[in-house]
């Protein structure tokens, strides 16, 4: 059979970041490459008490479709989190979405037509790289430094695309670098907003899990003029296997959104929605985030300090203050793809930089994971991380 696929379909059946996860899944391979949380810490029991409770008091409902927007349960909790964020709202500015990967999804079809400009961190998350491609995006890179987008740069691609549609930022321990967008340039990443008139999607998966520095105040949080789209997730502090994320934007807006999921899933999975509400009604889940946030950040400073160990000087990388990445930097090397296989060799991965960028790339860049590596194995891996380097290198 010969498939006559839409355009929306990748030509290649090549999936590199596909392939690097299945190498990494070896178990003989020690793998800083993916982007998992640490299953050892995920509340199994409580989960499990939670969900007995859906059943015995509200089973035909959790079993039933229901409301486009989400269990009103859910979106109650969702709006007491959102204070954390200083977000002041109400369950009409919030849509719960199958993780938040469907809210970028979902954003892409509702913002982006064949050629649509989107303005993005360079380098950014790369699934949202694939969504918006999927959408026919045309991505303008904008340069980052450790205080996250450079707002020189965003002016200027402003200037240059006065017809982009998305400005998509993960402003707070981002991935894949672990950086953190500065209170003075999210002020101006906003003034920039209104100025050129573009809407911003805010994406926060991480934003909770700090162990460094104040918080920062999210930038819908100081979004007055609804120039703000903002996405949560309840992946990195209870579990990405519920898929539950949610969608806060003025109620005009969510209106679109219920529109655009109806025709995608027509509703998140009512009982992962009443588990997660139960759970967060029985249970302490700041205890819960800080019990990840501490252990996340004794693997990051066992990474870190083998780093500075092992690491020829000249190689430069981020200080996440939360998260779970970090982002690597090796000078003078023109084919990142030599620092995986040379890595590989000695059984430890990485993701290569490459397909995080938008367009143009900054050869020698890598991104490590350090939520997922059992601290007595750190270590080691990153030494010989460090041996692949200077091969390399050399
Ligand atoms: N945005 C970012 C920046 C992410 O890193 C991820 C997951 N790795 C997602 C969105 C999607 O998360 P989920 O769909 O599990 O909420």
């Amino acid at each position: 059979m010969k498939y006559h696929f839409s355009d929306r379909v990748p030509k290649t059946d090549v999936d590199p970041v596909g392939n690097i996860l299945k190498v990494a899944g070896d178990p003989k391979v020690m793998s800083f490459a993916g982007g998992l949380p640490a299953p050892e810490l995920f509340p199994v029991e409580q989960v499990k008490k939670a969900a007995d409770k859906v059943f015995d008091t509200k089973g035909p409902s959790a079993l039933q479709y229901g409301s486009s927007q989400g269990v009103p349960e859910l979106r109650n909790v969702i709006v007491d989190r959102l204070k954390i964020d200083g977000i002041n709202t109400d369950v009409d500015h919030v849509m719960v979405a199958t993780g938040s990967q469907q809210s970028i999804d979902l954003t892409g079809k509702m913002f982006l037509d064949e050629g649509s400009v989107v303005i993005v961190e360079n380098p950014t998350y790369l699934t949202a790289v694939d969504v918006f491609r999927s959408y026919g995006a045309h991505f303008v890179g904008v340069d980052m430094d450790e205080d996250g987008m450079r707002m020189d740069a965003l002016e200027q691609a402003l200037k240059d695309n006065p017809t982009a549609r998305l400005i998509y930022t993960i402003p707070t321990f981002q991935n894949p670098t672990g950086r953190t967008m500065t209170l003075d340039r999210r002020k101006k990443l906003l003034e920039l907003a209104v100025k050129y008139d573009v809407m911003v999607l805010e994406d926060n998966p991480y934003g909770a899990i700090r162990w460094e520095g104040d918080n920062l105040p999210s930038l819908k949080s100081m979004d007055t003029t609804d120039h703000v789209i903002y996405m949560g997730t309840l992946s990195k502090i209870l579990s990405p296997g519920l898929r539950l994320g949610w969608v806060v934007a003025e109620p005009k807006l969510i209106k679109k959104y219920m529109m655009m999921k109806q025709s995608a899933d027509l509703h998140t999975d009512s009982l992962a929605q009443y588990i997660a509400a139960e759970y967060f009604a029985e249970n302490d889940i700041d205890e819960h985030v800080q019990a990840i946030t501490a252990l996340y950040h004794k693997r990051e400073q066992i990474m870190m300090a083998a780093i500075d160990k092992y690491f020829p000087k000249n190689v430069t990388h981020s200080n996440p203050e939360g998260g779970m990445f970090l982002w690597v930097m090796v000078p003078g090397v023109d084919d990142t793809q030599k620092l995986f296989d040379a890595a590989l060799e000695r059984n430890v991965a990485i993701v290569p930089g490459d397909p995080f960028f938008g367009n143009e790339t900054i050869p020698g860049t890598f991104r490590m994971n350090y939520s997922n590596t059992p601290e007595e194995k750190i270590d080691d891996g990153v030494k010989r991380l460090a041996e692949a380097i200077r091969e390399v290198m050399a």
